[in-house]
């Protein structure tokens, strides 16, 4: 299936007629959303779900692009775009990231958006899936241009957010600082402090103990419970880990603290290799020095994608979408996929992965301790009172290894790999709210 069809038999034959028409469902184009569609259509036609369901769960309720003038420090001034794309309300207000990065489409958005609302649903919380973002290259920002963008792109956005409506959250290159401005630019605009707008902010203004951490942690509980229905755990294991951001450096320290031995590390600016174990404490104060690992004296220097091949027991992508392909995953000597990031691998690597018995924690099951934090953040800003770190902790583990249940007895129960469990459990679940509202 491509990102192309969709929509009624009568629409595709009217627009047939016109020389340039968009098939149904063609703005959404892009790679993620085609890995989406495949994955949505293999979970639908397990479920059996019928025509009108997919029709009304698949493509988003709305989106918006914006332009975003922005006076460089040089003075000059140059046009970004933004996007945001709210996928279903089905459930509640939409929740999902804001990231900024040379890539970000409005078919990128839509993907991610509905991954948004498959993860709330999956995890049980009272909200439908959004994601935004800002095309651009956040390493050439300096901090004043990032702020720049940041409240010139709330700023566009206040017609269509609000703690009832739609509330944005950190993602690629993003984090407290720019929560911090988005919530500044929107209460201006609305005339009243709205912590709810966002979350991920600073505890200092509304944020809750524990959000930093959240996905990286999310993602450790993951696979510490596959390793134990494997018989194995973290100390006995060798971890590669793509990305060193927000959630990498978390899984490196959380992974490496439990007795994991971590052998691999990369960034943007390139990789570091070392069998006998990289300190990751070490690796952590280099980066806060000096930006990016390149450089990094504890280990070998290696390519970004050479360490993807790296042997060992655990991967861990935690950077872009798209990672693992038909083309390298064949060639992966791990035996456990934990997919920090979003979309890391495609529908033909899965098939691959599945045949060479490689386990795969599914994206929307394993990073998705960041919105469960982000979720009790907003109900502490409801109710204007705030919970202890252990707290939080305590409620992200409980939600966490609920969902992680239920999707591997889905598994057990259909004989489907994770990835389709945990699509089956969370369309289910979206399709019966959209039944119950009366919308199929
Ligand atoms: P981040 O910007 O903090 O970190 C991204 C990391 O990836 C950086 O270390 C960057 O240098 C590295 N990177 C960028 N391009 C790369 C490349 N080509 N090769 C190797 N490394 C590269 O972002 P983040 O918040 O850590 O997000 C990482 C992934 O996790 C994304 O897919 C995001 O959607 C997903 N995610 C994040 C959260 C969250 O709470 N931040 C929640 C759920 C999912």
């Amino acid at each position: 299936m491509t990102g192309e069809r969709r929509g009624s038999g009568g629409w595709d034959s009217v627009l047939a007629h016109e020389a340039h028409a968009v098939a149904p469902g063609g703005e959404w184009r892009s790679e993620l959303w085609r890995v989406a569609v495949a994955q949505f259509d293999a979970a639908a036609d397990l479920l059996g779900l019928d025509p009108d369901a997919r029709t009304r769960l698949l493509e988003p309720r709305r989106a918006i692009v914006v332009n975003l003038p922005i006076r460089r420090d040089s003075g000059e001034m140059q046009s970004l775009t933004g996007y945001r794309v709210q996928h279903t309300f089905a459930l509640g207000p939409t929740k999902g990231g804001v990231r900024y990065a040379p890539g970000v489409s409005l078919g990128e958005c839509a993907a991610l958006a509905l991954w948004m609302s498959l993860k709330c649903a999956l995890l049980g919380l009272p909200f439908g899936g959004a994601k935004g973002g800002v095309r651009c290259d956040p390493n050439r920002l300096s901090e004043a241009e990032m702020e720049r963008v940041t409240r010139r792109f709330a700023s566009e956005l206040v017609p269509v957010i609000g703690p009832d409506q739609d509330i944005p959250a950190p993602d690629m290159a993003t984090g407290e600082r720019e929560m911090s401005w988005f919530m500044d630019t929107y209460s201006q605009h609305v005339g009243h402090p709205t912590p709810g707008i966002v979350t991920g902010k600073p505890v200092v203004l509304g944020g809750t103990a524990g959000r930093r951490a959240a996905t990286g942690l999310g993602a450790t509980i993951c696979a510490e419970a596959t390793l134990e229905r494997l018989g194995r755990s973290l100390a006995s294991s060798r971890v590669a880990i793509q990305g060193f951001g927000n959630v990498g450096a978390v899984i490196a320290t959380e992974m490496a603290k439990r007795g994991a031995t971590v052998v691999a590390l990369c960034d943007v600016s390139g990789g570091v290799l070392a069998p006998d174990g990289i300190d990751v404490e070490a690796a952590l104060s280099w980066v806060a020095e000096n930006r990016f690992l390149r450089g990094f004296p504890g280990g070998v220097p290696c390519g970004r994608e050479e360490m993807l091949e790296t042997p060992c027991e655990v991967l861990v992508p935690a950077a872009l979408e798209c990672q693992v392909t038909a083309a390298n995953a064949g060639r992966l000597e791990c035996d456990l996929i934990v997919e920090a990031a979003n979309g890391p691998t495609t529908p033909e690597a899965d098939e691959i992965l599945y045949k060479n018995g490689v386990n795969v924690i599914p994206d929307f099951l394993c990073n998705a301790g960041g919105v469960t934090v982000s979720y009790f953040e907003q109900v502490q800003n409801t109710y204007n009172y705030y919970w202890t770190l252990e707290d939080v902790y305590k409620q992200l583990d409980a939600k966490m290894t609920k969902a992680y249940h239920a999707v591997y007895e889905t598994a057990q129960k259909h004989k489907v790999h994770g990835r389709q469990a945990a699509y089956m459990v969370a369309v289910a679940r979206v399709a019966e709210a959209c039944k119950l509202r009366g919308w199929v």
